[in-house]
């Protein structure tokens, strides 16, 4: 079988290292992929951007590709899932109708509210119809959204009601481009973050490993939002009576009313949640791919076979189908570029790499690509070690082993990832799923 990921991310890298370990399959192509997907054994890249879409089907056409995995919302938003079908091509990811769940964030908060699912309240505005009496009268601190893609950034938390009107009228004066043309102005929930992400087959959840991200730079969940500094797995938070919750009150009432409005639901489903003290769990967002860098620390825990279930869920037959789990934890920590999350140098050569190699657990590549047969940084994020270990603790130290063994100018990583985890281990609680 020949498969094709779309994207050029850690979490594609992720992706194409899982499928390499499946039986069933005798090549692989990662479109546009980077340097860690051209160097892993039976992994090639192909040179066509993720939202080229005409460009994408015809290489599976002419390729006869047999299944295409999406990684990043892009393309999904643009249509590709919709244009594989109507080539006859089996691509696994949802519609563009059913990806506006995370491409607009106005159409998810009036989506949830139609359907009560647990989200915070909040108004949606444009320029025209935008009210500051009405952020005024709001009890701060509030979240001011932009509607759009804004690449993990379009969100801002602000202290007071005047930082709240003053966010939203530079979103409409452009600070986020045509993504802040609507805005959603949020309550702030209180409570610890989770990410839960699910296989969705149209009418069928297949939950995976839980897990939990660190969006801000610096440790303890200090300096600004990145797109993700670290992820580990299993989340301590999602305990099983709070998964129970998260199924019942999110996961299906989701994928039942989609499936009831016209746009059924397919592909890797991601809600991302606040959970209260009490245990209730309310939407902040949806995803509708593969979180990364989740992907990295969950896919490396999952010892199912992901071809196989990507099939399943495109025959819609996801109840039958099983996943099984290392039962160890698993760590993975962002290695990023000096001046991440905003513009960084690109080109440095990354040192330590044939080292890291030797050493338990896996490195997964993000901003890297070849020049001159050197793997050198090409993005912000570059890197992802993961690692994997009895306890969190002991996954942590595995991957910080790795990324000892690496180096480039200006590299900088947080200390700290899995430290929520962590700190349960110690004080003794009950372990997560
Ligand atoms: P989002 O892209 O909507 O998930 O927002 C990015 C980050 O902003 C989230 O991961 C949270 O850390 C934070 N955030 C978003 N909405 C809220 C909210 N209503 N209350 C508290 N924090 C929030």
């Amino acid at each position: 079988m020949k498969v094709l990921i779309i994207g050029s991310g850690g979490r594609e890298h992720a992706l194409a290292w899982k499928v390499a370990q499946s039986p069933r399959v005798t090549e692989i192509h990662v479109a546009p992929g980077n340097a860690g997907t051209a160097l892993e054994p039976g992994v090639r890249n192909v040179d066509i951007a993720a939202d080229d879409v005409p460009g994408l089907v015809r290489h599976a056409l002419a390729e006869r590709i047999d299944l295409t995995i999406v990684g990043p919302e892009g393309p999904l938003v643009l249509g590709v899932v919709d244009a594989f079908a109507a080539a006859g091509l089996r691509c696994y990811g949802p519609s563009r109708d059913a990806a506006q769940l995370e491409g607009s964030k106005a159409f998810t908060k009036d989506f949830l509210a139609r359907h009560r699912i647990p989200t915070a309240a909040y108004g949606t505005f444009t320029r025209e119809t935008f009210d500051p009496a009405w952020v005024r009268a709001q009890r701060a601190p509030l979240v001011v959204k932009a509607d759009g893609l804004a690449a993990g950034k379009g969100v801002v938390i602000c202290a007071t009601t005047d930082e709240a009107v003053a966010t939203t009228q530079a979103m409409f004066d452009g600070r986020f481009g045509k993504a802040g043309d609507k805005v959603v102005i949020e309550e702030f929930l209180e409570g610890e973050e989770a990410s839960f992400i699910a296989m969705v087959d149209g009418t069928h959840v297949l939950p995976l490993a839980t897990s939990q991200d660190h969006k801000r730079l610096r440790d303890a969940d200090e300096g600004p939002n990145t797109g993700g500094m670290g992820a580990y797995s299993p989340a301590p938070v999602v305990t099983p009576e709070i998964h129970d919750r998260v199924m019942r009150e999110v996961m299906w009432p989701t994928v039942q009313a989609l499936a009831a409005e016209g746009t059924p639901y397919v592909g890797f489903l991601y809600a991302g949640l606040m959970i209260a003290a009490d245990g209730t769990p309310k939407v902040l967002e949806f995803n509708c791919r593969f979180g990364d860098p989740e992907t990295q620390p969950v896919l490396a825990r999952m010892r199912t076979d992901l071809t196989a279930l990507c099939d399943a869920a495109l025959d819609g037959r996801l109840d039958s189908a099983q996943v099984e789990w290392d039962p160890r934890a698993a760590v993975g920590v962002v290695l990023a570029a000096g001046g991440y999350p905003d513009a960084v140098r690109k080109g440095d050569v990354i040192h330590g790499l044939d080292a890291a190699a030797q050493l338990p657990g896996k490195v997964f590549h993000a901003g890297t690509t070849l020049r001159d047969g050197k793997v050198v940084t090409s993005g912000g994020r570059v890197l992802c070690t993961v690692g994997l270990g009895a306890t969190v603790e002991a996954a942590q130290r595995q991957a910080y082993a790795l990324a000892a063994a690496i180096c480039w100018e200006g590299m900088q990583y947080r200390r700290d990832i899995g430290h929520r985890a962590v700190e349960r281990e110690r004080a003794g609680s009950s372990p997560a799923r």
